[in-house]
């Protein structure tokens, strides 16, 4: 916005000051975008599992702090740095944690999404530019005054505050028209389960498959068989309140290794006659992983990996176990390249191929960010949506 543009900004944003304390919605101020970079305002953000992880702090090694998590959204250019030309003032856009620069070996070939310059990378806390940060804070935790510190970014992306600066390669304009709401959740759960079945397996007609872990990103999955034609869709998680909206995503058979004395790879084995054509692990639990690749078919069963993984604990595999003719494999942001093939995703989701409403169970304001935080980790939500920023459109 033109009396804006160039200047710092002073917004509200919700700080992580450390391991599974209490977000704090404060003050912060945020740089202006530098070069290839872009500053969003960000509309609405929603939570994913992987926002879970960082502010819990698990693996050591990932976490810094103070720290403005979140990185599924949806926002409007509010200025453009030096040199980009794909998004202007103005534009709705959203931020992806995988971004892609258009230029690199990656990016030049149709193989990967895996950009070299801005994939995802849970490490990373400063931009690329100058290896600084565009958020800083003189307010403390308690709200007192203090010394000006830096706040680090996340994941390319964080969209817990009203205004964030990203790098370019991670901004995805979309069509103006699109429900926006609906549109936070490309920005990583339902582009990375839907892609996981279409790119990463590519899931065929009339096959079966099974899904591990019913959060958005396991049902987004099944959502994604389910349009490609997946004649039985398994779906296996310790909650049985995530069945019912199994149900609408075509999930057909459920099973909650609570309720049995075998491992679950046993019991799908019965139920498929050998074996699944395909399973997807959506816990972010090694143990699960393995019971995930034995629940496919021998000869051509096929795994994805989807779940993070934030333990030291490595794949449960023995090497003789690959001679059985299943494959596994990993899939980051469901291997879509974010800038080349999202915008098309939108449109076949505003099409109604693949269904959204069903992902946002409940809506709140920004100030009830830790209630948000809650109910994702009571399983009580799928995707909580934060009116992060107010707004006259729509
Ligand atoms: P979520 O918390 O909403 O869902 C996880 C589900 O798994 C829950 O329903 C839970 O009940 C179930 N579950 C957990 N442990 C289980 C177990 N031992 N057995 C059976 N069910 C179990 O999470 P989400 O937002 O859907 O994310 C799922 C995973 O995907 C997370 O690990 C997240 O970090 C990861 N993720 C990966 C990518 C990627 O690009 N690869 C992107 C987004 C999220
Ligand atoms: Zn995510
Ligand atoms: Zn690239």
């Amino acid at each position: 916005m033109a009396e804006t543009q160039g200047k710092v900004i002073t917004c509200k944003a919700a700080v992580a000051w450390g391991p599974k304390e209490p977000l704090v919605i404060q003050e912060i101020c945020v740089d202006p975008p530098q070069k290839m970079e872009v500053r969003v305002k960000i509309l609405y953000s929603s939570i994913c599992h992987t926002d879970l992880g960082a502010w819990t702090g698990v693996n050591e090694a990932e976490r810094a702090f103070p720290r403005i998590l979140g990185h599924e959204a949806v926002g409007i250019v509010e200025s453009v740095g030096e040199g980009v030309k794909d998004v202007k003032e103005g534009d709705y856009v959203i931020p992806t944690f995988n971004g892609e620069c258009g230029e690199c070996r990656v990016c030049t070939n149709g193989v990967s999404n895996l950009c070299e310059r801005y994939k995802v990378d849970p490490m990373k806390r400063l931009m690329v530019n100058d290896g600084g940060t565009r958020f800083s804070t003189t307010t403390n935790k308690e709200g007192g005054s203090s010394q000006k510190q830096h706040v680090y970014h996340f994941l390319n992306t964080s969209t817990f505050t009203e205004y964030t600066v990203l790098d370019s390669a991670c901004v995805v304009k979309i069509d103006p028209n699109a429900p926006l709401k609906q549109m936070s959740l490309l920005s990583c759960g339902v582009s990375t389960g839907v892609g996981a079945a279409w790119n990463t397996a590519n899931v065929k007609e009339g096959t079966t498959t099974a899904v591990f872990g019913l959060g958005s990103v396991g049902l987004a999955v099944a959502e994604g068989a389910r349009a490609r034609g997946a004649s039985r869709i398994i779906g296996i998680d310790a909650n049985a309140s995530k069945f019912e909206k199994g149900k609408l995503m075509g999930v057909t058979d459920f099973v909650n290794p609570k309720d049995l004395t075998k491992p679950v790879h046993e019991r799908i084995r019965e139920l498929m006659s050998g074996g699944v054509d395909y399973s997807f692990e959506c816990t972010g639990n090694v143990d699960v992983l393995r019971e995930a690749f034995l629940s496919t078919q021998a000869g051509w069963g096929s795994t994805v990996l989807v779940g993070i993984y934030p333990t030291p604990k490595t794949l449960p595999l023995h090497p003789m176990e690959l001679f059985d003719g299943r494959t596994i494999t990993g899939s980051i942001f469901g291997g879509f390249k974010p800038k080349s093939q999202l915008p098309n995703f939108a449109q076949q989701c505003m099409k109604g191929v693949v269904k959204l409403e069903p992902f946002i169970t409940n809506e709140l304001p920004f100030e009830k960010i830790n209630d948000a935080f809650q109910l994702l980790r009571d399983g009580k939500s799928l995707r909580c949506l934060l009116q992060i920023s107010k707004f006259l459109k729509k």
